[in-house]
């Protein structure tokens, strides 16, 4: 893996700290690879307030490298400084809706803004399926604008970069991309990404429950954004989803527990710890010293609690 640049130590206590003065912006990166949360909401639902449904964008020697495209992807990415054409790379982590419900319309929206460049949109199966799909979906609009606009058309710029085994992805300015499998029953596909550059690491989650193979691929990274759940509130949740009887199951399962994450940030020996894809979201009941109090009981490096638009 890349050298890492060691980023200075911020235990629990200068956390508290320094938040209220940190801003979305804080934290430093000695280089210019970051992260921007689009959307920290575990889930598929859509509500009034409350996080956006999950999405990252990984900034690196300029590039836009979006992770997956929940539902809301376009315009927070919009919100973040970023217009869809400017993406060239797409990444899921799998096919749960609520890490692609927009993957389709995102690739569309960069064909809208202008995109005269092929756009590559990396995933596992049945992502080609999926984007055909959609192209066949959007077909129509596609024929009128190609003739009345003079568009190119969109099915010869999108590249679908199907695969369905851990390694490396692609390298490109620099930048090492790498993916390995974890677990997240019951989809037989589900990869968690690993971008490093010279200066900096940061490694994605997706969805996955404890999973050794996501602590192999985040050794040593300064940066680990991880899904997380926090195990005491999921039987409020259930009590609003009246139509999924063993949606608790499924959470157990396949997600990461607050305690679990700590186990995983301390064996990874990442430096700083970002919560994401929180389950429940919606309950404001749980405090970020809630989320954080399990995960400390493991892991004595930096914790950060994710907000929308928050850029690590
Ligand atoms: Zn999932």
């Amino acid at each position: 893996m890349a050298s890492i640049t060691r980023r200075t130590f911020l235990g629990i206590a200068s956390y508290f700290a320094l938040a209220p003065t940190l801003g979305s912006r804080g934290y430093a990166a000695p280089d210019d690879t970051k992260v921007t949360l689009l959307g920290t909401r575990g889930g598929p639902r859509v509500v009034k307030q409350g996080p956006a449904n999950p999405s990252n964008l990984v900034t690196a020697a300029g590039r836009s490298y979006v992770v997956d495209c929940g539902y809301g992807v376009t315009r927070q990415l919009v919100d973040a400084g970023i217009e869809a054409h400017e993406v060239r790379t797409i990444l899921i982590t799998h096919n749960h809706s609520d890490h692609m419900l927009e993957l389709g319309p995102l690739v569309y929206n960069a064909w809208a803004g202008g995109l005269r460049e092929p756009i590559d949109v990396w995933g596992p199966p049945p992502l080609n399926r999926m984007i055909a799909s959609f192209l066949d979906y959007i077909a129509y609009d596609i024929d009128i604008r190609m003739e009345g606009e003079g568009r190119p058309d969109l099915r010869n710029l999108v590249r679908v970069r199907e695969f369905e085994a851990p390694g490396p992805v692609f390298e490109a300015d620099g930048l090492k991309v790498s993916a390995t499998k974890v677990r997240h029953p019951p989809l037989s596909h589900a990869y968690a990404y690993r971008f490093d550059t010279p200066g900096r690491s940061i490694v994605l989650s997706g969805d996955t429950t404890y999973s050794p193979e996501l602590i192999a691929l985040a050794k040593g990274a300064d940066v680990l954004v991880h899904e997380v759940m926090h195990l005491a509130s999921v039987d409020q949740l259930l009590s609003r989803v009246p139509n999924a009887p063993t949606l608790r199951k499924i959470l157990v399962e396949g997600h990461t527990t607050t305690e679990q994450l700590g186990h995983v940030a301390a064996e990874a020996n990442v430096k700083t710890l970002v919560l994401t894809h929180f389950v429940p979201a919606d309950d404001r009941s749980i405090t970020d010293a809630m989320w954080i109090e399990d995960v400390r009981k493991n892991f004595a490096g930096e914790i950060v609690v994710g907000r929308d638009l928050m850029t690590i």
